[in-house]
C-alpha cells in the first residue's frame, strides 16, 4: 500500500519521487497509535528519508495532503476547471520562456521549456480553459478540443 503525493522539484528525493513527480510514502501495519490524535491501532506506519511515524489512516491521508497543499498540487484555479487527461498548462519561468507540462496519467508532467513565439504556435487551435495562480506564477491552461470524445453530436441548441 502507498500514498502518493505531488513533488514537484525532481531528483531531490530520489528514489521516493516517481517520474511523474509523485512522493510515494511506504507505510505498513502497525499496532502503536497514531502519532497525531491517538487513536489506538491498528494504524499506519510510514517511511520517508530516514524519518519514520505511526498515524492513523485519516492523519496520514491529511498528511499527504499538506504535502500536496505545500507542493502546490491544490494552488487556486479558476471557478469550474478541472484537469482533463492530455491538458497542458504554461506557466512564465523567466520573461519570454515557459514551461510547458501536461496533464497524463492522473499526473502533470513537465514536458519541456518553450520561447514565447512558439508557445504561441503551441496554442493555436486549443482553448483556455483556466488559469491559476501558484507558488511558481500565473498558469494558463489549455484542451485540445471541447467536443465530447464520443463524436456524438451535442444537442445544445
Ligand atoms: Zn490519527
Amino acid at each position: 500500500m502507498r500514498y502518493a503525493a505531488y513533488f514537484k522539484k525532481r531528483g531531490s528525493m530520489s528514489d521516493e519521487v516517481d517520474d511523474q513527480g509523485r512522493l510515494h510514502l511506504y507505510v505498513v501495519p502497525s499496532d502503536l497509535p497514531c502519532s497525531r490524535c491517538g487513536a489506538p491501532g491498528p494504524n499506519l506506519q510510514w517511511r520517508l528519508s530516514g524519518r519514520s511515524g505511526v498515524q492513523c489512516r485519516t492523519c496520514l491521508s491529511s498528511f499527504v495532503e499538506q504535502i500536496n497543499r505545500e507542493l502546490g498540487a491544490d494552488d487556486p484555479t479558476s471557478k469550474g476547471y478541472q484537469e482533463q487527461e492530455d491538458d497542458m498548462y504554461c506557466v512564465q519561468v523567466q520573461p519570454g520562456w515557459y514551461n510547458i507540462h501536461r496533464y497524463q496519467n492522473g499526473a502533470w508532467v513537465y514536458v519541456t521549456a518553450l520561447e514565447q513565439h512558439k508557445l504561441k504556435k503551441l496554442v493555436r487551435g486549443l482553448h483556455l480553459v483556466g488559469t491559476s495562480e501558484g507558488a511558481q506564477g500565473k498558469r494558463r491552461y489549455y484542451r485540445r478540443s471541447e467536443r465530447p470524445k464520443s463524436g456524438r453530436r451535442a444537442q445544445a441548441n
